[in-house]
């Protein structure tokens, strides 16, 4: 069998359009996904713990190991910095595991310059009525930090033409099977289509 790689997933979307509980019931449903953990200078919000939502490190930590080219991308959002550890992920894909980012835009970008192979999804909720909705529903951001994270939204709408699938997240049960569906389908594209075209050819060689 020909060694193969991951498929590495970039899950991208405005600040409170779902995309957070769409990565969280794709692990639940399908635990073969390797989800990658980030780094962040932002306090921990009540319920979050270190290693697992994030790690939650001071400003120096995190340029430490920018400098040391310990993350694969990083960005500042929202006054703190973010960032994807490089070894988790380059690891597991190179054991042919399928990797989940969920991470914002202009770490996806970077991404996506660097892994030109890598899939790049964005979640939007059906309109922004909808957004400013689930954004104060979720209670736990200052109304200076909602307003931030809107006006954000907007600055990224220019952008979301580069991504390579939109979702738009009314139904959580059809946006987690479309992200699988997708992500199933880059898989064949370079795993097991790559396996079958070799296999055919060997088949088909008693004919040339
Ligand atoms: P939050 O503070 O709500 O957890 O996350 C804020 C934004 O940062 C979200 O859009 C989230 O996807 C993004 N984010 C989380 N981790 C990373 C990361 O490692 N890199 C980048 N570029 N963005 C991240």
């Amino acid at each position: 069998m020909m060694s193969r790689k991951g498929v590495l997933a970039v899950i991208s979307g405005f600040s409170g359009a779902g995309k957070g509980t769409i990565v969280k019931e794709l692990i639940k449903r399908y635990p073969e996904y390797a989800l990658s953990v980030s780094m962040t200078t932002r306090d921990p919000r009540v319920g979050e713990e270190h290693g697992r939502e994030y790690f939650f490190v001071s400003d120096e930590e995190f340029e430490e190991l920018i400098k040391n080219d310990g993350l694969m991308e990083h960005a500042g959002y929202c006054k703190h910095y973010y960032g994807t550890p490089r070894k988790f992920v380059e690891d597991k894909l190179a054991q042919g595991q399928d990797v989940i980012l969920e991470i914002e835009m202009q770490g996806a970008l970077q991404v996506k310059e660097k892994y030109p192979q890598a899939l790049l999804l964005f979640v939007t909720p059906p309109s922004a009525e909808e957004l400013e909705k689930r954004l104060r529903g979720r209670g736990t951001e200052t109304e200076e930090v909602i307003r931030q994270r809107l006006a954000r939204s907007y600055e990224e709408t220019q952008y979301i033409d580069k991504y390579d699938f939109l979702l738009i997240n009314d139904d959580l049960d059809t946006c987690v099977e479309l992200t699988h569906g997708i992500i199933e389908a880059a898989h064949d594209n370079v795993c097991r289509n790559a396996e079958f075209v070799n296999s055919i050819k060997t088949q088909l060689e008693v004919y040339k």
